[in-house]
């Protein structure tokens, strides 16, 4: 075996392949990130063009892995749950749906019994704190990242992955693409790309006007399109065009004669500083893996930064992603674990497409679009309504279908505070499945016992335990399995076996090493497809 065989390549060192790679080295796997850009640094990925708003099942994510907190001591990030920033303003905004805007003071945490009660934790960062934080913990976990050294072809066997970059071949036994909207991965495994040509062009432009007063402040439909204006200068356009001029530098004159068209102001663009474009093309992977080849993040799925979800729908791929392909590779998991990823990661995916599009639908030039504007603004101010638009841009409503019949299977474990003070979140650090119990059941123990260092076991109770006795988690935070009465450890056995594969031979001594330590196998060469 070459020595710079890795278990796994990633293709890509964005938000999304720098996350799956501290995932893959959390769980005790070698990984290789190659990126074709040399310096991670562009202005692009700087405020304001770089500015992010991270979802709360992002940021329960990022919790987990205590990467959290690194993220938001970084000087750029806000955390939106603290009210300090709104003070003055009259009402707290909570997002928006097609420019649309809902207020917190209007949402109804009643309708989410999944949820602890308290304040809902968004972060607003930028792409360049993310891209650190995360390839410093890369890093940090022994992922090797080379940059400069794009993936430009590979030839997958039954046993790995070789893969030319930058001039060089290197080996390994799963490659993950996670390089972005073009991705070279997705084309050359030859995994169809389907969904919906753009409408528009879309500009995101740091402009000096002339005159500042010409422009109004605020976003505004006009029967050309829709501008944004704030007075430090920003401007994003929308303009129909069918995406004609996506990809073509644009010019002062260009940004200038877009603005005067849709905005119907006499206005001067003195100076471009910077300016960008983007669509509302919509396409998904009609296959998330193809063999030993894997795709996450753009590289899966693209669509307009429209309420902004792209990057939270990467990030939570990776996560879903990352223990079950070493638990794969290492061989304890179940066999078909990894069919898993797509079976959930596709649909949720799949739903945040049509949430673009149908703002797309609300924000064409058109009567009959203002005319449902009207409507969807009305609904917006109810209660309900508002609560609504909250759950499906804050991702409050995020459940995987696992089967079974508790409300709270397949959703993402709510941070119990436990008796003993520390948190449910906390004890997901090492990146293993855990087994909750409040109700120190000695069943639950031994069971756990059986499946070694895969599962963690604490007994604790809780301050609010939202009806439950006893929880099954999987590494990634998802509920597993729940018991609100007294629990049958056969069931939760079941469960066990279904996600983390048979429980250890009696007596053996597992030690499946962790970023520092080697890999424990069955046969690295299990579940090709
Ligand atoms: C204007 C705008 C605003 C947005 N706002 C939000 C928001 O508020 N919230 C949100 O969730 N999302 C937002 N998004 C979307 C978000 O930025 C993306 O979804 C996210 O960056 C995707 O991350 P990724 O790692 O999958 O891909 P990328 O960030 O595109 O990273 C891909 C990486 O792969 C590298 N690469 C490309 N080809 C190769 C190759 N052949 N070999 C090796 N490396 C390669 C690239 O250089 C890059 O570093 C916004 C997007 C835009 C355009």
């Amino acid at each position: 075996m070459p020595t710079d065989f890795h278990d796994v390549i990633v293709a890509g060192a964005g938000p999304v392949g720098l996350f799956l790679a501290c995932e893959l080295r959390l769980a005790g796997v070698s990984v290789l990130v190659l990126e074709t850009m040399r310096e991670p640094r562009s202005p692009l990925k700087e405020l304001p063009f770089g500015l992010r708003g991270l979802t709360i099942p992002t940021v329960e994510s990022l919790d987990r892995r205590d990467l959290l907190n690194a993220l938001k001591a970084s000087a750029t990030s806000r955390d939106m749950s603290a009210a300090a920033h709104w003070l003055g303003q009259e009402r707290r905004p909570g997002g928006h749906f097609a420019g649309i805007p809902f207020f917190h003071d209007q949402i109804d945490g009643a309708q989410w019994p999944h949820r602890l009660p308290g304040p809902i934790g968004s972060v607003a960062t930028d792409m360049a704190s993310i891209e650190a934080v995360l390839a410093r913990r890369a890093g940090l976990l022994g992922a090797v990242i080379r940059r400069g050294c794009g993936v430009e072809t590979f030839d997958p066997s039954d046993a790995g992955v070789t893969v030319r970059a930058g001039g060089e071949t290197f080996t390994g036994h799963w490659l993950v693409g996670c390089d972005g909207g073009r991705s070279t991965v997705r084309k050359a495994a030859d995994i169809g790309f389907a969904g919906t040509d753009p409408e528009f062009t879309g500009y995101s432009a740091q402009v000096v006007l002339d005159d500042p007063a010409a422009l109004r402040p605020g976003r505004h439909y006009t029967p050309a399109g829709m501008y944004t204006y704030a007075v430090s200068g920003m401007l994003a356009m929308v303009d129909f065009d069918g995406g004609a001029f996506h990809r073509t530098e644009p010019t002062r004159t260009h940004v200038e004669t877009v603005l005067r068209r849709i905005s119907g102001a006499d206005v001067t663009v003195a100076a471009l500083v910077r300016a960008t474009t983007w669509t509302d093309r919509a396409c998904q992977a009609t296959d998330y893996r193809r063999g030993r080849v894997l795709l996450a993040g753009d590289a899966a799925h693209v669509h307009a930064p429209l309420g902004g979800q792209g990057l939270n729908l990467g990030l939570g791929d990776a996560m879903n992603l990352g223990w079950k392909l070493a638990a794969t590779i290492r061989g304890d998991g179940p066999g078909d674990l990894l069919d898993s990823y797509a079976r959930e990661r596709h649909p949720v995916a799949a739903q945040v497409l049509d949430w673009s599009r149908a703002q797309v639908a609300l924000m064409r030039p058109s009567p009959s679009s203002r005319a449902l504007e009207a409507i969807v603004r009305d609904l917006v101010g109810t209660r309900d309504g508002a609560t609504y638009f909250a759950e499906r841009v804050w991702g409050t409503g995020l459940r995987h279908d696992l089967g079974g019949p508790d409300p709270q299977v397949g959703r993402n474990v709510p941070d119990f505070e436990l008796a003993d003070g520390s948190r449910a979140n906390e004890h997901l650090r090492a990146g293993r499945g855990l087994l909750l119990d409040f109700e120190a059941n000695d069943a639950l123990r031994l069971l756990a016992g059986r499946w070694g260092d895969r599962i963690a076991y604490v007994a604790q109770d809780c301050r609010e335990r939202l009806g439950m006795t006893s929880l099954l988690i999987r590494p990634d935070g998802v509920i597993a399995w729940a018991s609100r009465t007294t629990p049958d450890p056969e069931e939760a056995a079941r469960t066990a076996t279904r996600w983390f594969g048979e429980p250890d031979p009696p007596g053996s001594l597992t030690r499946r090493g962790g970023p520092t330590g080697s890999v424990w196998r069955r046969g690295w060469d299990s579940n090709p497809r």
